[in-house]
């Protein structure tokens, strides 16, 4: 099944429940202080579960852009080495408004599974949250007694706090929740561990697709519990591990999601994916393969940001989108050995594929090839000295210390990558973590301290350094602040 199809029917059937479908809200937050991106599909419904405004209808679906890179949910750290956490990753929710409860939520999400999706039901498990005495939330019997009814009980298992008590942040609604998690595994690799139940990060092929939350408390900010005024349901299932589970594939890269992107890479860089890879993050994995999959993963995230009008620069939620773009050039750059731009060229692999159901990303398909194209060839221009004076660093550092090998590089030096070749710090940590070894943080911190004390003493700096790139042309994209420390401001001149 395409996965355009695969969307269509998650919200086709829960139309015929009785749900009203809405479109995806904007990535990006601006108006909410505890979160940066919607990084879940309730993010924009909060205020309803919180009883401070009311929603259109009590039942709604839709398919949310979401974004986990900071904050309380932050996967970036896997993505592009296991093959099911992205950065940008599409979350099909249905929600009940002080409507129904776990009864319908939990059989309805098994119809449609196993009757419309038809995913063998031996291939399914589900979690119940345990309870905790911490939290004063007992075990939930209710959800228990209700999958008791679907699923034979060795298949449902117990979960923590960690797993099955839902929080979008430090503060706001949660509440318990039952997951269902996909067992891809082979017949012989299931026989080889016969008897023994699996959950979630077992086993590369053991995984969450979907999680059914049961709002009942807001966590507030002293970090106490207090009970909503009404119980809500909110659920959020992933969109490219649902296509893998459905498209007979064992990695979400070889999802009809993905395989547009890695083509594009391919025929630009030459280089070639290994396909239905199992990545297992902690085992040593081919590096073009890794290269392959942050780019396509990054490019989506940054794209989609940038349509929904976050452009990349050096503060806030700006510099999270710069980070990440950056951390895919330098995996271009280092290991497919692409020294000029072309991420950029993946925008209208993604126009192509997604703007029927996400027309932002085609109607601003140019601005955001534009964007991303200045991107890599600033950071280009850069980049090799960097690494060079990297490489420089960790050899002298090898030298100081020729009886361990590894150790720490000055975070000084860490910090004049940042400074002078827009290193963000993630990226050099990544880099040096590649080779056994780190830089101190605080080291760093008070570089940076040193140099904010004296670029303040020189505040007169220009920050009219940019150029326009399309003379003449109305309303057309035409560059941004480049440098680092000194422009806070991004910003696009109509000409
Ligand atoms: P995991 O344990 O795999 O990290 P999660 O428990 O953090 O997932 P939830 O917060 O429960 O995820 O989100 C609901 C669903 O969204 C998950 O069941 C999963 O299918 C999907 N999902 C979560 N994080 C990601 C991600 N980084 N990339 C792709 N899909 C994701
Ligand atoms: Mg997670
Ligand atoms: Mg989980
Ligand atoms: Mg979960």
């Amino acid at each position: 099944m395409k996965s355009q199809e695969v969307r269509k029917q998650f919200l086709d059937f829960f139309a015929s429940k009785g749900h009203l479908i809405v479109a995806s809200a904007p990535i990006v937050l601006k108006d909410d202080p505890t979160l940066m991106f919607n990084n879940s599909g309730m993010a924009q419904f909060k205020e309803y579960f919180l009883g401070n405004a009311t929603p259109k209808s009590n039942r709604i679906a839709d398919t949310q852009k979401c974004l986990r890179v900071s904050g309380k949910h932050n996967d970036l750290e896997d993505v592009g080495f296991d093959t099911y956490h992205h950065t940008m990753f599409e979350m099909l929710g249905n929600w009940s408004f002080g409507d129904y409860f776990k009864k319908e939520a939990i059989t309805w999400a098994w119809e449609l599974l196993t009757e419309v999706y038809k995913i063998p039901k031996e291939n399914l498990y589900v979690s119940v949250f345990e309870g905790s005495a911490e939290e004063n939330v007992p075990f939930d019997q209710e959800a228990w007694d209700i999958w008791k009814e679907l699923i034979s009980e060795d298949r449902i298992i117990l979960g923590n706090k960690k797993d099955n008590f839902w929080e979008m942040g430090d503060q706001g609604p949660c509440g318990p929740c039952s997951e269902i998690h996909v067992d891809l595994r082979t017949a012989e690799e299931k026989a080889a561990v016969s008897g023994k139940s699996l959950v979630n990060n077992d086993h590369p092929q053991v995984v969450e697709i979907w999680n059914n939350v049961f709002m009942e408390f807001n966590r507030k900010a002293d970090g106490s519990l207090e009970k909503l005024p009404a119980k809500h349901v909110d659920t959020g299932m992933g969109f490219e591990r649902l296509c893998m589970a459905l498209q007979g594939v064992t990695s979400n890269y070889d999802t009809d999601v993905f395989t547009p992107l890695i083509e594009k890479v391919s025929q630009i860089t030459g280089a070639k994916y290994t396909s239905n890879e199992v990545a297992n993050v902690s085992e040593p994995q081919d590096k073009t393969n890794i290269a392959i999959r942050v780019i396509v993963d990054h490019v989506r995230a940054v794209a989609f940001a940038i349509a929904d009008g976050q452009l990349p620069s050096n503060t806030g939620a700006g510099y999270v989108i710069r980070r990440i773009l950056r951390r895919a050039i330098r995996y271009g750059f280092t290991f497919l050995d692409i020294k000029e731009p072309f991420i950029n060229q993946l925008v209208a692999v993604l126009a192509n594929q997604m703007g029927e159901f996400f027309p932002e990303i085609k109607l601003q398909e140019t601005f955001v090839t534009n964007v991303i194209r200045e991107e890599e060839a600033s950071f280009l221009r850069t980049l090799d000295q960097g690494l060079q004076l990297l490489d420089k660093v960790i050899a002298d550092t090898k030298e100081a210390l020729p009886s361990e090998g590894l150790g720490r590089i000055s975070g000084a030096k860490a910090f004049e990558l940042y400074d002078t070749f827009g290193f963000p710090k993630d990226l050099t940590a990544l880099i040096l973590k590649e080779k056994g070894m780190s830089f101190s943080d605080a080291e760093f911190d008070n570089s940076m301290q040193a140099q904010k004390a004296r670029s303040r003493a020189a505040s007169e700096v220009s920050t009219e350094d940019w150029s326009v790139l399309i003379p003449g042309n109305v309303e057309t994209f035409v560059g941004y602040d480049q440098t680092e420390n000194e422009v806070k401001i991004t910003r696009i001149r109509k000409v």
